[in-house]
C-alpha cells in the first residue's frame, strides 16, 4: 500500500514537471498570419489567388503551398509548417515568393 502512494506521487509529480516544462507540446502551432512581417516581405498570401502579382511576379496560377517543395504536410493537408516561417503553419492553398515546385 506504501509502494503505491509513493508511486502515486512520483507519477504526479512528473506529470507536474513535464506539464510545466513542455506547454507547448500539446498545442498546435499558430497559423501564419498575412501581416506578420515576415509574411509581407514574402508576399504570403492564405489564398494563393490573392497575391499580388505586380509585387509577386514569380507567381503562376496553380501554385499553392501543397504543391511546394516546402509544405510540411500532405498535399491535402488544409494546414502544416514551412521551414520559412519557423513555428507557424502556413495554408495548403497558401502561396510565398519562397514558392518551389515539390519535385
Ligand atoms: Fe508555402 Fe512554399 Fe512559401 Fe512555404 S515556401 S509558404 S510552403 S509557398
Amino acid at each position: 500500500m506504501k509502494s503505491c502512494r509513493r508511486e502515486f506521487i512520483v507519477r504526479s509529480a512528473v506529470g507536474l514537471v513535464s506539464s510545466a516544462f513542455f506547454p507547448l507540446v500539446a498545442h498546435a502551432a499558430e497559423e501564419l498570419s498575412e501581416t506578420d512581417p515576415s509574411a509581407v516581405a514574402l508576399g504570403y498570401r492564405a489564398d494563393a489567388t490573392k497575391v499580388d502579382k505586380g509585387k509577386f511576379p514569380r507567381y503562376a496560377a496553380g501554385q499553392n503551398c501543397a504543391n511546394c517543395q516546402f509544405y510540411q504536410g500532405s498535399a491535402s493537408s488544409k494546414t502544416a509548417a514551412c521551414p520559412l516561417f519557423t513555428g507557424k503553419t502556413v495554408a495548403g492553398d497558401g502561396w510565398c515568393n519562397g514558392y518551389a515546385k515539390k519535385g
